[in-house]
C-alpha cells in the first residue's frame, strides 16, 4: 500500500489524530474507536525501542473491532500488540494497522472456580484476581509482564504451568471480522507457541482455577517475584527470555559459555545478569538490539553448533540506514 493511500486513510495529507465516527472516500469503516496516524510506540514497549505505527487502532469494543475488519480495504496489513513485552518494533516502524485492544477488552470476571478474561487484561491483574477470589494455579501469571493475549499467543509460561494448561476456552476473531470460541481441545500448545492462525486476534479467554488459601496463594506470587527480582533484569529494558530454550539445553548456558555475557552492540547489551536477556542500556536503538541478538546466535552457533531460535518478535521495518545487517526488512515472526 502506497504511502499516499495510507495518507489519504489517516486522515488526508495533513493525517493528524483522527477520532472515529466516521468513514472516509479512502475506505476506511468507520469506527467509535480511535484512528491515529504516525503513532509514537516506543514508549509503549518494555524495549523502549522502535518506530511509530502508521496508523493505530484502539477499537471501542469487539462489535467496533468486527466492524473494521470487516469494512478495511483488502490487503491492508493488520499488526496485534498486547504489552509489547516480547516485542522488538523495528526502526521504522510497522506499516498499515497497528491494532491495540483498550480498557474494554481488560474485564476479569470469576465466577465459581472460572475466570472469564479480556485479552487486554495485564496477567499480573488476572492472578490478583484469582488470589483474591481464593483460586489458585493461576500464580505463575503474576511474573509475566504481558497481557492474556498475549499470553495465549506465546502459550506463556514460568515455573512448571503455561496460559495452554489452564484455559477452557478463547474466543478470537478471524481477520472477516467473524467471532469464533474455541475450546481448550481445538487449539495446540507448544513451548512459546500455539497453532491459532497468525492473523486471528484472541478477544477473550477462560481459565480455570482450583480453590485455595488466599494467604498461601499471596505468599506463593511473593516467592515469585522475589526470585525474579533476584535472578532477571526486570526492572530494566528488555523483552524477557531472548532465545527459546533448544530441546535438551538452556539458552543462557549456550550463550554464556560463547562468552557473550555483557557483550554490547551500539546501546544494547547482553544482561551481565540474566544472559538470555537483551537489555537497552538507555539509547538503544532496535537495530541495535536486533543485530546483538543475530550476533549472540552467530557466536552460539560457531561455538556449539547449535542454533538458537527467536522467542523474541521482532515486527516493522528497519529504518533505511540500518539495513546492512541483520534479518530482511519486514520480517515479521
Ligand atoms: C521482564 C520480562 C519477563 C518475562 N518473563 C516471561 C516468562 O516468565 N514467561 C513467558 O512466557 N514470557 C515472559 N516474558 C515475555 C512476555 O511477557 C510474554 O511472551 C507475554 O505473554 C507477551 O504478552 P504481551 O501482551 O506483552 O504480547 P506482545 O509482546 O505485545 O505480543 C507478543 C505476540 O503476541 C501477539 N498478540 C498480542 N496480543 C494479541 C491478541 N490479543 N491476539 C492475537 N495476538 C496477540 C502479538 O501480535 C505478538 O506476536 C517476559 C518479558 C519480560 C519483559
Amino acid at each position: 500500500m502506497s504511502a499516499a493511500v495510507l495518507r489519504a486513510i489517516a486522515g488526508g495529507p495533513h493525517g493528524g489524530p483522527r477520532q472515529g465516527g466516521s468513514g472516509n472516500a479512502a475506505g476506511l469503516p468507520p469506527v467509535r474507536g480511535s484512528l491515529r496516524r504516525d503513532a509514537a510506540l516506543r514508549d509503549r514497549t518494555w524495549f523502549r525501542v522502535g518506530g511509530p505505527a502508521e496508523i493505530l487502532f484502539e477499537p471501542a469494543d469487539a462489535d467496533d473491532l468486527a466492524t473494521f475488519m470487516a469494512g478495511r480495504p483488502a490487503g491492508l496489513p493488520v499488526t496485534v500488540l498486547g504489552l509489547a513485552s516480547n516485542l522488538i518494533v523495528r526502526d521504522g516502524g510497522i506499516p498499515g494497522i497497528t491494532l491495540r485492544l483498550s480498557r474494554s477488552f481488560a474485564d476479569i470476571a470469576v465466577s465459581g472456580q472460572h475466570l472469564t478474561v479480556g485479552a487486554g487484561a495485564a496477567d499480573v491483574r488476572v492472578a490478583r484476581a484469582a488470589q483474591e477470589a481464593g483460586l489458585t494455579g493461576l500464580e505463575f501469571l503474576c511474573g509475566i509482564p504481558g497481557s492474556i493475549g498475549g499470553a495465549v499467543r506465546m502459550n506463556a509460561g514460568a515455573y512448571g504451568a503455561e496460559i495452554g494448561g489452564i484455559l477452557d476456552w478463547v474466543e478470537a476473531m478471524e481477520p472477516s471480522g467473524r467471532r469464533r470460541l474455541l475450546r481448550r481441545d481445538e487449539i495446540a500448545f507448544g513451548y512459546r507457541s500455539c497453532d491459532l492462525p497468525e492473523d486471528w486476534i484472541v478477544l477473550a479467554a477462560g481459565l480455570r482455577a482450583q480453590p485455595g488459601d488466599p494467604a498461601g496463594i499471596a505468599a506463593r506470587m511473593e516467592r515469585i517475584r522475589s526470585e525474579r527480582e533476584a535472578s532477571q533484569p526486570v526492572r530494566a529494558r528488555t523483552g524477557g527470555s531472548t532465545f527459546a530454550n533448544p530441546p535438551g539445553a538452556k539458552a543462557w548456558q549456550l550463550i554464556d559459555a560463547a562468552g557473550c555475557r555483557g557483550l554490547r552492540r551500539g546501546g544494547a547489551q547482553v544482561s551481565e545478569q540474566h544472559c538470555n536477556f537483551l537489555i537497552n542500556t538507555g539509547d538503544a536503538t532496535a537495530a541495535d538490539l536486533e543485530d546483538l541478538g543475530d550476533e549472540v546466535r552467530a557466536r552460539v552457533a560457531a561455538s556449539s553448533g547449535i542454533q538458537l531460535h527467536w522467542e523474541i518478535r521482532r515486527i516493522g521495518r528497519r529504518a533505511p540506514d540500518a539495513m546492512s545487517g541483520g534479518a530482511a526488512d519486514g520480517e515479521v515472526r
